[in-house]
């Protein structure tokens, strides 16, 4: 039985890619010192897979931006905008495709990034003309191999297959779909394979995501082509096909008959499908069998892995099985054993923990229980694991009877607003005396530098509270004085104490926890410390009331109260996985209820609740989306229905998809939804055009992401564009998203401009 890792995180335990691809960017790093740092990396994580006991290590795994990019360049899918930089270095054209390029007057845009399925992972789109043509540059993929090779590994060179790389795409013209380009992509990457079974490659792992999610005839067509035309090409290579994200379901026909060496199945996400697998599975397939759950951080129960191998042993002998993760261990951190502050990660949750490294060892240690050897160490082990996982199961650190019984409580009538919105409209109006248009921002202002080095301070205990508080009380007086100058007719306090809007709650909830290490890459050399959700959720007391409330007393003004939403706390964290995220989002709901409750009885007249991720959450499969939908609309109507009828709930979205879920979107019934159309402008008020949103809405006038000032002309004819298809008593005026990432100077400029457009509609529409 062989063991195998399907891809290890590549940023570095103390992230140093990032710090090396930073210094590059910066000019401070020359090409070869990124390169070495790539290297060593690259080495240390070989080694600590070797020595972990896999038998076969990933490589091309690595990538100093994205993997899917690298495929890009090694399939010579290079979009022509980019071809001013063909003399350039070719780290440079990779970053420029990753980042863009303005430099001796070239401006280039970089290529799109949208996520990676259901992960926090996000990938550079690859660009396809309907003549697109592709050209092998194999380069990096054949390198990476032979250094490994030198090295003494048995490495397995990790490529995204052909049909998904092709359905990650995106068209660039209309009249055709992406995967009518297989038949220009197969020769180049059949090539690519050639030369790494050249360069000394046994095994290589092909990775068809796709192959989990739901295909059409055309896309199963594919499937069997690309298979079989690789299979004739390269027969010598044991090819290992991975599936992962979710079950293979009704493909499972399709995956197994597909001529190569091993399927991958993600068996922490879907363990049924094991035995439907089997028993369709032809003889001579293998099967790589991912009962490591490489999405999440919790220990595995290795007695229920144990069983899940066993199944699969005695259906198809032991030499037709290899153990794996469930998934590339890129999502997440990289070592448990690297957090040792017990006053952020108590030492008994620290021992609920597998990060990566520690998921190696699971991955050895099954396939080790699964193989001959002395029965009496394997049942000590066992006896160990299930003493954990028991200890974890009844900690009192995980459940509170309080929130579970309130959790059931839940009745449909807490769910509802008092009355429907038409007359809660009327009162809202009454106290809030807005009008026609009404302005409004997203909740964050400029997260400057002096803010950030605060905030260390405060960490670092150089300064007290009580003088951090006090600078948070000048930045929030100076925000309020400039909203009010400026004519802003709903304030908001800007956000300046928060260090993010999901790990600023997190610190203040029971059953949440931090990592001092845990970072995981989100894009780039971007990368994120998810919260730990291990157990019942509930406020330790009011989080927000203070800053608030002080907010509120500067001014006349409506000021509104910013919570965030309970999906997009859940989605950003990693959650406990010994309930269903349901339960886990309602106890959530339940905290940000409270809050929202507290901050009505404080004063605060409007209070918006983002759900920035709430699209994010999205079963990848559509029969699973219904499902979803209801409970994350529940939980956001949980959370927002305590207040009364004058309280004006708002929320916000951004940067998804949203046109097929508007009917939902309007079941969350808050009073106003704030969202962003930069970079959908069109798509979304077309979706208006089908659906008419209930409720107020303030499609972003401006894009937040660029330091560019639109002029009021311009934000205005965005609005008159809208009030084709919003009643004008329903439009609100508002940029795409919050200003955090912004300067001051643009964000004053440009807020004075859409106020500008917003009163210069009002005389003409007024
Ligand atoms: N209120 C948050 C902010 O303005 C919303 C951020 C987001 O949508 N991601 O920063
Ligand atoms: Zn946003």
């Amino acid at each position: 039985m062989l063991t195998h890792n399907l891809g290890y995180p590549r940023i570095g335990a103390h992230r140093e890619l990032k710090t090396a691809c930073e210094s590059y960017w910066a000019g401070h790093y020359s090409g070869e010192e990124l390169a070495a740092a790539g290297k060593a990396l690259r080495q240390n994580h070989w080694q600590i897979q070797q020595q972990a006991g896999m038998d076969l290590v990933p490589c091309n795994d690595f990538s100093y931006y994205d993997q899917v990019l690298d495929m890009t360049i090694a399939l010579g899918a290079v979009p022509p905008r980019f071809e001013p930089l063909a003399g350039a270095p070719e780290m440079d054209r990779y970053f420029a495709m990753a980042r863009g390029y303005q430099r001796d007057g070239l401006d280039i845009i970089a290529l799109e990034m949208t996520k990676w399925f259901d992960t926090n992972y996000h990938y550079l789109v690859p660009e396809f003309q309907r003549e697109q043509s592709f050209a092998l540059n194999p380069g990096k993929a054949v390198e990476e191999l032979t250094e490994a090779r030198e090295l003494g590994l048995r490495p397995k060179p990790v490529l995204i297959g052909p049909v998904s790389y092709l359905l990650l795409g995106k068209e660039k013209e209309s009249g055709f779909h992406s995967l009518q380009l297989l038949d220009n992509l197969l020769p180049v990457y059949v090539q690519l394979l050639q030369e790494l079974s050249r360069a000394g490659a046994e095994f290589v792992q092909i990775d068809e995501p796709f192959l989990t999610l739901d295909l059409d005839q055309t896309a199963r067509t594919a499937y069997l082509s690309a298979f079989t035309r690789i299979a004739r090409a390269v027969p010598e290579l044991k090819i290992i096909l991975t599936s992962y994200f979710e079950g293979l379901r009704d493909n499972i026909k399709l995956a197994v008959n597909l001529p190569v060496h091993a399927l991958h199945l993600d068996l922490a996400r879907a363990p049924d499908q094991l035995d439907a697998v089997l028993a369709a599975a032809p003889r001579g397939l293998s099967l790589s069998l991912g009962v490591v759950d490489g999405r999440n951080v919790w220990k595995n129960d290795l007695t229920a892995s144990l069983a899940l191998i066993e199944r699969a042993v005695q259906a198809v002998g032991d030499e037709r099985v290899l153990v794996a993760p469930s998934c590339s261990l890129l999502h997440v951190p990289y070592d448990c054993s690297l957090e040792t502050d017990a006053a952020i990660l108590p030492t008994e949750i620290g021992a609920w923990l597998s990060f990566a490294r520690q998921k190696l060892d699971e991955v050895a240690t099954l396939a080790s229980l699964a193989g001959e050897g002395a029965e009496a160490e394997k049942n000590e082990l066992l006896a160990e694991n299930r003493a954990t996982m028991e200890s974890r199961r009844n900690s009192p650190l995980i459940h509170k009877a309080q929130v579970k019984a309130r959790v059931r409580q839940v009745a449909a009538q807490d769910l509802r607003r008092a009355s429907p919105f038409a007359e809660r409209h009327v009162k809202q109006q009454q106290r809030l005396k807005l009008p026609l248009f009404p302005t409004t921002a997203i909740g964050s202002f400029p997260q400057t530098d002096e803010i950030r080095k605060l905030r260390n301070r405060l960490g670092q205990g150089t300064i007290t509270a009580a003088a951090y508080d006090q600078a948070m009380e000048r930045e929030i007086e100076q925000a309020i004085r400039f909203q009010e100058e400026i004519g802003m007719d709903v304030l908001v306090h800007g956000e300046f104490e928060r260090n993010d809007m999901v790990q600023y709650f997190g610190e203040q909830l029971e059953g949440c926890c931090f990592t001092r290490n845990g970072w995981v890459q989100s894009f780039g050399s971007r990368c994120v410390r998810p919260p730990l959700l291990y157990g019942d959720v509930q406020r330790k007391g009011p989080m927000t009331v203070r800053w608030s409330a002080f907010a509120q007393s500067l001014t006349g003004k409506p000021v509104k109260g910013m919570l965030t939403g309970p999906v997009t706390i859940l989605q950003w964290s990693f959650a406990r996985d010994d309930q269903p995220r349901r339960e886990t989002a309602m106890q959530i709901a339940l905290a940000i209820r409270d809050e929202a409750g507290d901050l009505e009885q404080a004063g605060l007249s409007v209070i918006q609740i983002d759900e920035p991720a709430f699209r994010e959450g999205l079963p990848l499969r559509r029969s699973d989306r219904n499902d979803y939908l209801q409970w994350a609309v529940d939980c956001f109507r949980l959370a927002t229905s305590s207040v009364g009828d004058q309280t004006q709930i708002h929320t916000h979205m951004c940067y998804s998809e949203f046109n097929d879920i508007m009917v939902n979107i309007a079941a969350m019934d808050a009073d106003v939804i704030t969202i962003e159309t930069s970079r959908s402008q069109m798509e979304l008020l077309e979706a208006f055009k089908n659906f008419s949103y209930p409720n107020d809405i303030g499609p972003g006038v401006y894009d937040v992401h660029s330091p560019r000032i639109p002029s009021p002309e311009e934000m205005r004819d965005l609005l008159e564009r809208a009030l084709k298809y919003v009643p004008k008593g329903r439009l609100w005026v508002n940029p795409d998203c919050g200003l955090k990432t912004r300067g001051w100077q643009e964000t004053k400029a440009a807020l004075v401009n859409m106020i500008a457009a917003a009163r210069r509609l009002r005389e003409t529409r007024g």
